[in-house]
């Protein structure tokens, strides 16, 4: 069953565990949240994460933007991506209530962000997002050349301009995710930690998922595992790559929150204490990054790559110190939306961000706790975002 010995004791059967309503594969901020709702909710819930604590994965290891999008959007469906941007604006909201009723320090703010053009082609894009979003009735201002060169402080002719969200917040999302866990814990899920879960079993009625500690039979299982879910079998997640640095304190740079240049290629803040976390340039790497697990490797080329970044776009921004480097393995999906849904019966899905799950997990958790529950979401989930849309 859980381990290679031969010996199988009689006693750690299926039938020694008592069969809760759900169980949880994961225990980052999607674990935490949904086990928190489904708690709230009145079930009972195993949540199962192999590492020693909460948001040791990507979700303690992302470059602190929450901010709501899709900012470049394409295509004919633009009453899908109304739908996104609605969700995800809705789940900013969700946050600051949430943040400020339950007193939680994880550093929010609402510093605003900007998405950047590179060319102007990246430009005119940017263009047909803000005619959305104002048409929508967001506060966006597009700002030109100049205005960003100014903005920025950054080097002439580096950015064709820019697209300005109010919207957009920075925050520490370790701290979030350990002040949802308490609250989860404080509702009555259980935390089962150094606990991988290697397959999931039908079984007479629910199920039984098959950890490293044994066998526990659930009624129902929420993968929440995000990357690593390819793993369990589910299919549409790739595990990519990403990697971040921060710097020594830095000049005071923006008055605004964060900055982003598209297909997130580079994404950068200033703390409030002066240091810049700076992240992304995974086209660096000759694979992309798509397909590696291991989280104890910088990619060297990347590493240069953002080690230089500041230096070549900031002229106030030379030769300052890297206090610490990192990566972290985010799921993505074929088209970037998240899988959020029921996969067959009894199996649901949360996850699948491509990079950008901050804006979507705790309003995507609530409502897919009231699914689960057979009640109609306060805040309904976007089409875009059905796990059975390929
Ligand atoms: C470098 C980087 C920068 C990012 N920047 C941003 C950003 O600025 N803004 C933004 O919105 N998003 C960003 N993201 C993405 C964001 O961090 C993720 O979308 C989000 O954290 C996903 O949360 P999660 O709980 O689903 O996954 P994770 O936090 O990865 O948690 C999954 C957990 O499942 C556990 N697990 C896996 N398999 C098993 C198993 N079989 N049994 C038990 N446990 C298991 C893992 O140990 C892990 O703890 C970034 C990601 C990275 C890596």
């Amino acid at each position: 069953m859980q381990s290679r010995s031969r010996t199988r004791p009689f006693w750690l059967s299926a039938g020694s565990r008592s069969e809760v309503d759900a169980a949880v594969v994961g225990g980052g901020m999607t674990g935490v949240a949904i086990a928190y709702f489904l708690a709230l909710l009145g079930y009972t819930v195993r949540v199962f994460e192999e590492r020693g604590s909460f948001a040791l994965g990507a979700s303690g290891r992302n470059g602190g933007h929450l901010s709501p999008g899709p900012l470049e959007i394409s295509g004919a469906d633009h009453e899908r991506a109304r739908e996104v941007l609605r969700f995800e604006h809705q789940t900013v909201r969700q946050i600051q209530e949430f943040v400020d009723q339950e007193g939680i320090r994880c550093d929010l703010r609402f510093g605003g962000h900007v998405r950047l053009a590179g060319s102007e082609e990246e430009f005119e894009a940017l263009k047909g997002s803000a005619q959305l979003l104002q048409e929508e009735g967001y506060p966006v201002e597009l700002w030109g050349a100049e205005e960003v060169e100014r903005k920025l402080k950054s080097y002439p002719g580096v950015f064709a301009g820019g697209l300005f969200n109010p919207a957009g917040a920075q925050w520490n999302p370790a701290a979030f995710t350990y002040a949802l866990a308490e609250r989860a814990e404080e509702a009555g899920a259980v935390f089962h930690f150094r606990t991988r879960v290697l397959r999931v079993e039908q079984a007479q009625s629910g199920f039984h998922v098959m950890t490293s500690a044994g066998v526990f039979p659930a009624k129902r299982v929420v993968y929440a595992n995000n990357a690593w879910a390819g793993r369990l079998g589910v299919e549409r997640i790739t595990p990519v790559r990403g990697q971040a640095l921060v710097t020594e304190p830095a000049p005071s740079m923006w008055d605004f929150g964060a900055s982003t240049v598209p297909g997130a290629a580079a994404y950068w803040l200033q703390l409030p204490n002066g240091k810049i976390v700076l992240g992304g340039l995974r086209s660096l790497s000759p694979s992309k990054e798509v397909g590696e697990f291991n989280e104890e490797q910088l990619h060297p080329a990347v590493s240069a790559g953002l080690r230089s970044f500041l230096r070549h776009h900031f002229p106030a921004l030379q030769d300052l110190q890297i206090e610490a480097e990192w990566t972290g393995i985010m799921g993505f999906s074929p088209d970037g939306n998240p899988l959020v849904g029921e996969l067959q019966p009894g199996v649901w899905i949360l996850g699948g961000y491509s990079g950008h799950g901050m804006p979507v997990i705790l309003s995507a958790a609530e409502a897919l706790a009231a699914l689960i529950a057979g009640k109609e979401p306060q805040i309904p989930i976007p089409q875009a975002y059905r796990p059975d849309r390929f």
